[in-house]
């Protein structure tokens, strides 16, 4: 398995980053996961956009997109796969903390893992935690995930694949790893932004290709939703089938259905939308 870091392919095996980083010590860094069908990258310019806001947001100096696209193209062709991962990491490196990084750049890595389609529907918790829509990093897809993780955790001790948080107001927010969306009487919603949740890629082409909404929604929406279902890049469309106690028969319903179609299509033609 080949990596980029320091700006070229490296063997996984014996790639190194130095233990002072500050993404592995203080999570002083940013990500990005790309799903790559055959070897290409999808919506990839989305991703680096997505990746520069959450540099700006850190204060980190903008990622070279030119030099990430090259990465991507390099670690995809040297480790063909049907169905892949890229995992883009950048990190303030091992300088000073702050605003004052020193001569130390960032530390940019591309990987890439195996992954498989998922099931058309899962089952999901709810999570007693908030997330704060008004923090310093709201918005931004850091690798400070030590809060999504534990929540994932108690999913999976419920038998479920994803944990859903509401905001300090009660309002319904996003997954540990994705985005909710609800169907009520036919019309599809989603929290918006201003609710702290991350600016999904996969929210935001489900919203532009199927006239989705975004609304305040109180958590307990989850309970008389007709259907609800999550998005994200790894599991693109998937329909939820049971929230903490209450089952969903049926999932996906018509409504949820039609989006997964949609999301299909639209980016089985486009593979940059
Ligand atoms: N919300 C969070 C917290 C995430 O980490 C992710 C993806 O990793 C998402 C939502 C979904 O975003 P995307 O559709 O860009 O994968």
């Amino acid at each position: 398995m080949k990596i980029w870091l320091d700006g070229g392919l490296q063997d996984i095996e014996s790639a190194r980053v130095s233990v002072f980083d500050h993404g592995l010590t203080v999570g002083d860094g940013i990500f990005e996961t790309v799903k790559a069908t055959d070897g290409e990258p999808f919506a990839l310019t989305r991703h680096l956009n997505r990746l520069t806001r959450s540099a700006r947001g850190l204060g980190l100096p903008d990622p070279d997109h030119d030099e990430v696209r090259r990465a991507c193209t390099a670690v995809l062709e040297a480790n063909p796969m049907p169905l892949g991962r890229l995992r883009i990491t950048y990190t303030g490196g091992h300088g000073p903390l702050g605003s004052d990084r020193g001569e130390h750049g960032p530390t940019l890595v591309v990987a890439l893992g195996g992954t498989t389609r998922r099931p058309d529907s899962t089952a999901v918790i709810t999570v007693p935690w908030t997330r704060n829509e008004r923090g310093a990093l709201t918005g931004l897809k850091t690798t400070s995930y030590a809060e999504n993780v534990v929540a994932l955790a108690r999913a999976h001790q419920y038998g479920g694949s994803e944990a859903l948080f509401a905001n300090t107001v009660g309002q319904l927010c996003e997954g540990t790893g994705s985005n909710v969306f609800v169907v009520l009487d036919g019309e599809i919603h989603t929290p918006p932004l201003a609710s702290g949740c991350l600016a999904g890629i996969t929210r935001e082409l489900v919203v532009e290709w199927t006239g989705a909404k975004e609304t305040d929604l109180p958590l307990d929406v989850l309970r008389r939703a007709d259907e609800i279902f999550l998005t994200s890049t790894l599991r693109d469309v998937q329909a939820v089938h049971r929230v903490d106690e209450r089952e969903l028969p049926g999932a996906p319903g018509p409504v949820t259905a039609k989006a997964m179609r949609i999301f299909d299509e639209r980016s089985g033609q486009d593979q940059d939308p």
